[in-house]
């Protein structure tokens, strides 16, 4: 019998190791620990073409360097039992970092056989590793395996034995480039060494100097072990180097050499060992486009042009859908109440539930059209772009280039919305620039905040239209800004992340996934909206409704309409009573008067409803803003959706006194009230846009973020707008704009 082969099998966790050892040596194995570790030391013998062969399974590890037991047991092993030959076994779908390790065993200079796992898996993935190319590029056969299935198995083991018979070749430690400043160093330190014979029983001499660069513990005390003066010598030379390097780059020699390592590797991968087969076209067409799409001057153009896109998709193209599902809903609306007795329940059921789930659901085509836009650029790459141009800009105030995104679908350009803005902040990663985004993104001007801008400034700036348009515009961002950067020295106070977006390549989206991530997250909306807001909506009508009129007010509502109906013939009062639209005159003038009736019952009911107690009760504050009861019913209801604003604003405005043949627009009415005069009207504006959001957007930011944020978004909010409407309207009394 010939003399047995000692063998080691080495390289990082998960390459493999364990798999190819079972294969290679099937049950014969023996598990122990490595003498004082409680590492697992596995060893087991098999024979390949009549020889013996045992086998030592090292621990996983990414490096040489004594960071970890698993780094140290492998190293000492290597030095001290010094096998035959390792195997350093290589995963070839993550090959640049594998052979990090793959370097320092080269560094080591021990006598060496890749076996290149897993290249059913690269395969897959596209990539393509030539394993005669980097066998002549390293010096060491490399074969190709999988260790799985076996294959390779024996020519791997052919090679191994091959290295390890051949006495001829003397396995010279690699030589890696570290760099002008510690190649010098090396030298000197590597003459130091060999001269004095300085742990050269152990290490090779370029080992040994690199390892106390890199501050290698168990090396540094061997080495006082071994020879103290020498030793001394050596790290004063070490520590010299160490803070020049510091104090000139601010880097310690370990980071360079580890730069160094990689780029070595890089070097060897890019001389044709590594090819991606479908991935390097795409990946150098994606260099190619970032060339254009984050040019400075052409980027920003871009990136406006393709955020419009989204926002024109979101928006404009939605309209449809939109519109189709409010005549559903509102269809719906009528046949339920045709098919339910008038009273509290049907009131109930259409003005609270229907027209509340209406609310929400109302927005689910449009949130799939904006999900779907977002799909679109994160899944071919360019939001990541967006990001990153951003960044600049956003940090500033404390935010991230990701932030981008939730402020224009809020309303940045004008005319967003903020639930699906909210929403859209799921693409930034640190919790707290999360949250400066999410509460300060309701600031902007939502689609609903817009009818009553254009009613205002319409009703008192007429002359500046545009101007006015623009200026808030521009003020809801300075607003958002200042206070995300408010928020994130105070509340949200914490490190900004660094921008660590990789900039992954240009990919062409599927629709399949496009469909998929839009509905994942529509879904989520519907589940998370809908669960709360069929309660909130009843709790708002019911403000709304009760207590309501005393049947007394309610019979001499009665009677006045018994009363105006007296002055009409019996046909023309079935004729009003029979259609909406009445067709003679008579019975149009019937229909005016009931209607001014049930106004005035209307606007009594809401004055003595909840809602209507609260405005009242409100106005002892609210009075220093300059707003009224009415407008604080507005304002309440605008807290269920900024849309009701103008419609509530016109109830409560609609007084039987106009004459209704050419009844005025709301617009006019406000000019003519003496409640409202520039400075009410420019401190509602401002309260509008920035007061508490809407119960939807704050059903939304507790679920995103918590109760406790959505509770302070509201009060927050609310105190800003209120101390900014007081100020304006306070400066606009003295100044005379009244
Ligand atoms: P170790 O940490 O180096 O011991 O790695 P293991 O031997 O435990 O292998 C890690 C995982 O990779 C296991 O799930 C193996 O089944 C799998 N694996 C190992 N080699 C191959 C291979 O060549 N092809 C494939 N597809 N999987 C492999
Ligand atoms: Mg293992």
């Amino acid at each position: 019998m010939k003399d047995q082969i000692t063998m080691a099998l080495a390289g990082n966790p998960n390459a493999g190791k364990t798999t190819l050892f079972n294969q290679l040596t099937g049950a014969r194995q023996h598990v122990g620990n490595y003498p004082g570790i409680t590492v697992d030391h596995k060893e087991g013998r098999f024979s390949h073409t009549g020889r013996e062969i045992s086998l030592t399974d090292l621990p996983g590890t990414y490096s040489l360097t004594a960071y970890s037991v698993e780094e140290l047991v492998a190293r000492d092993y290597l030095v001290n039992a010094k096998p035959q030959v390792v195997i350093n076994i290589v995963d070839a779908s993550n090959l640049e970092r594998n052979l990090y390790l793959t370097c320092q065993f080269l560094e080591l200079g021990v006598p060496m056989v890749i076996a290149l796992n897993m290249i059913d898996v690269a395969k897959d993935r596209g990539i393509e590793v030539k394993a005669d190319r980097l066998a002549t590029l390293l010096g060491i056969p490399v074969v190709p395996i999988i260790a799985r299935t076996g294959l390779g198995k024996n020519r791997l083991i052919d090679e191994a034995i091959a290295v390890a018979s051949d006495s001829r070749r003397n396995w010279q430690p690699l030589d890696i480039s570290y760099g002008d400043d510690l190649d010098e160093t090396i030298m000197s330190l590597m003459t130091e060494i060999d001269q004095k014979g300085f742990l050269t029983d152990i290490y090779p001499s370029r080992f040994t100097a690199i390892k106390y660069l890199e501050n290698d513990d168990q090396i540094m005390a061997r080495g006082r072990t071994a020879k103290p003066a020498v030793a001394e010598t050596i790290e004063s030379l070490v520590s010299q180097v160490s803070g020049h390097l510091v104090k000139t780059m601010d880097v310690f020699p370990e980071a360079i050499i580890a730069d160094h390592r990689y780029g070595f590797i890089k070097s060897i991968i890019r001389q044709g060992v590594l090819t991606h087969k479908f991935d390097t076209d795409r990946l150098y067409a994606s260099d190619r486009i970032d060339k254009i799409v984050t040019n400075r001057l052409l980027g920003p153009i871009i990136m406006l042009t393709v955020l419009f896109g989204v926002y024109k998709l979101t928006f404009s193209w939605s309209e449809l859908p939109v519109s189709w599902l409010g005549s559903f809903i509102s269809w719906f609306g009528d046949v339920v109440s045709h098919n339910l007795p008038d009273g509290l329940f049907k009131s109930m059921i259409t003005s609270g539930i229907i027209h509340g789930a209406g609310g929400v659901l109302g927005f689910v085509p449009l949130i799939m059209f904006m999900f779907f836009g977002i799909a679109i650029l994160e899944d071919s790459g360019y939001l990541a772009r967006v990001a990153f141009m951003m960044d600049r800009i956003f940090r500033i105030f404390g935010l991230h280039g990701s932030s981008v995104m939730p402020f224009i679908i809020s309303g940045g350009i004008a005319g967003g919305c903020a639930v699906p803005g909210v929403l859209a902040t799921r693409t930034l990663r640190s919790p707290k620039e999360r949250l400066a985004t999410l509460l300060t993104v309701p600031f902007m001007n939502c689609g609903a905040k817009l009818p009553v801008l254009a009613l205002l400034i319409g009703a008192f700036f007429s002359e500046n239209k545009a101007r006015y348009m623009f200026f808030f515009t521009v003020l809801t961002w300075v607003v958002a800004l200042l206070s995300a950067k408010f928020f994130r020295s105070t509340v949200l106070r914490g490190e900004p992340t660094p921008f660590v977006m990789e900039l992954p390549p240009y990919r062409f989206p599927t629709l399949q996934g496009l469909l998929i991530h839009t509905w994942e997250r529509t879904w989520q909306y519907i589940k998370k909206a809908g669960s709360v807001i069929l309660g909130i909506s009843v709790l708002i009508w019911a403000m709304m409704t009760f207590p309501g009129l005393s049947p007394d007010r309610i019979a001499a509502f009665d009677q006045q309409r018994k009363a105006v109906k007296a002055g009409f013939p019996a046909d023309i009062i079935s004729e009003t009573e029979g259609k909406k639209t009445a067709g003679s005159e008579q019975a149009a003038r019937l229909a005016e008067q009931l209607s001014i009736i049930d106004g005035d019952q209307a606007e009594e009911a809401l004055r003595n409803s909840a809602a209507g107690r609260l405005g009242i009760a409100f106005e002892s504050v609210s009075r220093y803003a300059g707003f009224d009861w009415r407008t604080n019913i507005a304002l309440i209801g605008g807290f269920a959706a900024k849309e009701v604003i103008v419609s509530t604003l016109g109830t409560a405005y609609s007084m039987g006194k106009v004459d209704s043949k050419e009844s005025a627009s709301l617009g006019q009415r406000l000019r003519q009230d003496p409640h409202w005069n520039k400075g009410v009207a420019l401190a509602a504006l401002l309260f509008i846009m920035f007061y508490s959001p809407c119960f939807i957007t704050i059903i939304c930011i507790a679920r995103e973020a918590s109760w406790k944020w959505a509770f302070f978004s509201m009060v927050f909010n609310t105190v800003f707008a209120f101390v900014m409407a007081v100020g304006v309207y306070q400066i606009g009394r003295l100044s005379g704009l009244g």
